[in-house]
């Protein structure tokens, strides 16, 4: 959570603060799936959100979906508030004990990637770009922890009409 901290204050220059933002998913979770609905976790999380923030990330260990994937990383709400990232699929261990700098790079880059989709960046062809869309952790890993001049210069038209 630190790390995601500090690169996020890095990537957009807003300040972050850390919490525990949800203490129970079981509202979202799929009996048939043993997955948990990411976007119905969005909504909770937009309506938690405290007034001085601007905008909500939440990290969790439960595997995520939305209907017409098998599984995602992460989702937001594009131009919204909430956004989300898990790290379930992105642990090459498989063991929670194991926290190596590599599987701390994905979630960091998963997590920005999320963020940016709140400042309502789409996915970006630049395959080097955060903005860049993952179908597994090689694709992760292959992409920079960056936006591309294109996404920077978007975010931050965005973050002015925030001002
Ligand atoms: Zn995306
Ligand atoms: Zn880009």
């Amino acid at each position: 959570m630190e790390a995601v901290a500090t690169e996020i204050e890095r990537a957009f220059g807003f300040s972050t603060e850390t919490g525990t933002a949800l203490e129970d998913l079981s509202f979202a979770l799929d009996q048939n799936r043993h997955q948990y609905h990411s976007t119905l976790i969005l909504e909770q999380l937009a309506a938690r959100m405290p007034d001085h923030c601007i905008r909500i990330l939440a990290i969790t260990q439960v595997d995520l979906f939305i209907p017409i994937l098998t599984h995602v990383y992460g989702e937001a709400q594009l131009g919204g508030s909430a956004s989300i990232v898990s790290t379930y699929r992105l642990n090459e261990s498989g063991s929670a004990m194991n926290i190596s700098p590599r599987f701390i790079e994905r979630i960091v880059k998963e997590a920005i990637h999320e963020l940016g989709h709140t400042f309502n960046l789409r996915h970006c062809s630049e395959h080097t770009c955060i903005m860049h869309y993952c179908r597994n952790e090689e694709d992760v890993d292959r992409k920079s922890d960056e936006l591309c001049r294109y996404c920077k210069v978007m975010v931050e038209d965005e973050i002015k009409r925030l001002e």
